[in-house]
């Protein structure tokens, strides 16, 4: 059987980031991001092979800028287009795996709006478009919570009452499932081990970061939570805070929720420490340049990392290795470096010289020889949605 093409779509409110991925191939054969979708400025921006590309499409919508794909990718396919991978931010309790889309599939994706208000919605919008513009390739459903609901009730119930988990789905559901599991497994082939007999930590960081144990191939405990604003510093996210900050800014200075969801979802984390960048690169660069609020944002960021990932190593068994992915996981060597040396009481030491080598899109071991493994291992999100949507094609 020839290699077989799916499209994978990844639709926010006002962008859509696509991939062709060749499951033969591990380069997209054409990948891009339609932004500022519905305004004035929309436009479609496109890679394939190593050329660039892109077309203003004036106040177009998520159909508009997939039906100028649509061409692009019969293209770059070849003709041979065999199914579409859709990213779904929540499926609540009721996805545990990928699923093939259907009515029933898409009104239990409606049901979990609640949930994510600003996801879901967005998510469903890219498939009624899709399935409009491509109504005779079968659809699949890839969802981020999906790896993480093997959580053990221990680890996804708050201590609140039970009615509000019971009635209002009112839990820790995770996020970042797609990431966790493909790095957990190209860790496991990396390290000689099988997936299904190995415990890992994963620290996903790119503009959104989470932590991951894994056990036997199975998310036992996430950072995220309800929502994807639990757990660590973000780029723009505020990670946890003391749940009665909400209280006290009402109080004290008069803020609606609205402002202070502003405040914790896109105005805190890297740059609201920093009160400078959400973008690491640049904070790496204004603290070389002795830039006192980069610095700090840095500090507080590999800190709070590492005790949430002191806090993961409860779920496992025993470590097998700690894997960093995500933007900043992969080529940042000073955020590796300086979250290790808050970890030394798990054994854990970095190979200085490995360490500074492997960045940009390189696999590779970073440990010192005779500590605990260390790997980074570039993600694939796109990839893994498409082998999951590989696998429902039968
Ligand atoms: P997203 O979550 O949007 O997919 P990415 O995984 O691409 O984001 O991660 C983006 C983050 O990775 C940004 O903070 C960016 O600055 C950081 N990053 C990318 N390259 C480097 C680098 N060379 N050094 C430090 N940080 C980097």
């Amino acid at each position: 059987m020839p290699a077989r093409n799916i499209l994978v779509i990844n639709c926010g409110s006002s962008s859509i980031k696509f991939a062709l991925v060749n499951e033969a191939h591990s380069q997209f054969a054409l990948s891009g991001l339609a932004e500022r979708l519905g305004h004035h400025d929309a436009v479609l921006h496109w890679q394939r092979g190593g050329e660039r590309d892109s077309l203003m499409i004036p106040s177009g919508d998520h159909r508009t800028a997939l039906a100028q794909l649509l061409p692009l990718v019969q293209a770059a396919a070849g003709g041979k287009l065999h199914g579409i991978g859709h990213r779904v931010v929540h499926g609540g309790e009721h996805f545990t795996t990928a699923r093939r889309l259907d009515p029933a599939v898409m009104q239990a994706i409606r049901a979990t709006i609640p949930l994510a208000p600003l996801h879901n919605p967005a998510n469903l919008q890219g498939i009624e478009a899709a399935l409009k513009l491509f109504p005779d390739l079968p659809h699949v459903a890839v969802f981020d919570t999906a790896f993480h609901q093997t959580l053990p009730e221990h680890a996804y119930r708050y201590a609140l009452a039970e009615s509000l988990y019971r009635e209002h789905g009112v839990r820790r559901y995770g996020f970042h499932g797609t990431s966790h599991r493909f790095v957990s497994q190209r860790g496991a082939e990396l390290a000689g081990l099988s997936v299904g007999d190995s415990s890992w930590l994963v620290a996903h960081l790119g503009n959104g970061c989470s932590t991951c144990a894994v056990v036997n191939g199975q998310s036992r405990d996430t950072s995220m939570g309800l929502t994807p604003l639990e757990g660590l510093v973000m780029g723009t996210r505020s990670g946890d805070v003391d749940p009665n900050l909400h209280g006290h800014l009402a109080r004290v200075l008069g803020w609606s929720l609205e402002r202070i969801d502003t405040l914790l979802n896109k105005e805190s984390g890297l740059l609201g420490l920093s009160g400078l960048s959400n973008d690491m690169r640049s904070l790496e660069q204004a603290r070389a340049q002795g830039h006192a609020g980069a610095a700090i944002a840095i500090e507080v960021f590999c800190y709070r990392l590492a005790k949430s990932l002191a806090a993961m190593s409860c779920a496992l068994p025993h470590l097998d290795g700690l894997i960093f992915t995500g933007g900043i996981g992969e080529n940042s060597p000073l955020v590796r470096s300086k979250t290790l040396a808050h970890l030394s009481l798990l054994n854990l030491a970095l190979d200085k010289h490995a360490n500074a080598r492997t960045i940009g899109g390189v696999a590779g071991a970073i440990h010192a020889p005779g500590h605990p493994r260390v790997l980074v291992v570039p993600t694939n999100e796109e990839r893994q949605i498409a082998l999951d949507t590989l696998a429902l094609l039968h």
